[in-house]
């Protein structure tokens, strides 16, 4: 039975992967702060899901799950938990950009370095790094959290390129809005973003195993956000700039 470990297990897109890596027939370690709702979630996967609490924004956190990853054969990662802040640059602490960075980018890069030596060696085995569509611009004035993306998008795609060979793959999934519990844990109300503009966890996930099996480095859900990404991609920052809004009815200051 191959064994997959979840970040951010116990709400949203990460509950969505539990339960369809359930279904799959994986064994699944999931990890979050919350121990009674991955409890929960642990309970709806199956018997042989087991719950690692961890608060991947402290050391000790990561330091615990990275040695997870080391003694056990996890055939799949997935780097899921991540947060967004509701304030704009100038209006954070050092502290809370700090956190960001260090829960969005630096618990990706230390769980990716313990999972691929393994499987490497083994010459198996895939890390799926949940970005955003946000990654590919620096949209929403103000917000670091499209920065802190960036960085996983392209840390997913340059090491995807250097295992590939070695039978390994590493993805970036880069949804667009999606019905999770994100945005009211930062506080941002989203009542004036468009209903249309939102996708389904479980679409999300259905999606990125699709392109996982197709071998793709980097993975956007849903044609609405494939165009939108190859604008931020392609047209020039001026235009971009002018034409983007910030559909969370925030102006960024
Ligand atoms: P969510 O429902 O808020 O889930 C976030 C998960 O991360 C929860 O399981 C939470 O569990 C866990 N988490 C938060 N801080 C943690 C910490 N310090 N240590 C360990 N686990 C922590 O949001 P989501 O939308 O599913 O977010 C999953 C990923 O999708 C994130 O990386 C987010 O950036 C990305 N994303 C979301 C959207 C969207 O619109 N929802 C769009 C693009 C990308 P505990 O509270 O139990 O720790």
């Amino acid at each position: 039975m191959p064994t997959a470990l979840v970040t951010g297990a116990s709400s949203g897109i990460g509950a969505a992967f539990a339960r369809r890596l359930a279904a799959d027939g994986y064994r699944l370690v999931l990890v979050a702060r919350d121990a009674e709702r991955l409890a929960a979630v642990a309970a709806t996967a199956g018997d042989t899901a087991e719950v690692l609490t961890a608060d991947l924004s402290t050391e000790a956190g990561l330091a615990a799950v990275a040695q997870r990853l080391h003694d056990d054969q996890v055939d799949l990662l997935v780097n899921n938990a991540g947060a967004t802040l509701n304030r704009s640059f100038l209006k954070t602490t050092a502290e809370d950009e700090a956190w960001l960075l260090h829960l969005n980018i630096h618990a990706v890069m230390r769980l990716t370095h313990a999972a691929l030596p393994g499987m490497t060696s083994r010459g198996k085995g895939a890390v799926i790094n949940v970005s955003s569509a946000s990654s590919f611009a620096p949209v929403m004035p103000g917000s670091t959290y499209p920065a802190s993306k960036a960085w996983v998008t392209h840390f997913s795609e340059s090491i995807g390129r250097a295992v590939g060979r070695s039978g390994v793959r590493v993805m970036a999934l880069c949804p667009g809005y999606t019905r999770t519990e994100f945005h009211t844990r930062a506080g941002i109300d989203m009542s004036k973003t468009p209903s249309w503009m939102w996708l389904r966890a479980d679409d999300v996930v259905a999606h990125a195993m699709r392109d996982l099996a197709r071998g793709r480095l980097v993975s956007v859900p849903d044609w609405k956000y494939k165009v939108a990404v190859f604008g931020m991609r392609h047209a020039p920052r001026g235009i971009f700039a002018r034409v983007a809004k910030d559909t969370r009815g925030r102006d960024g200051r």
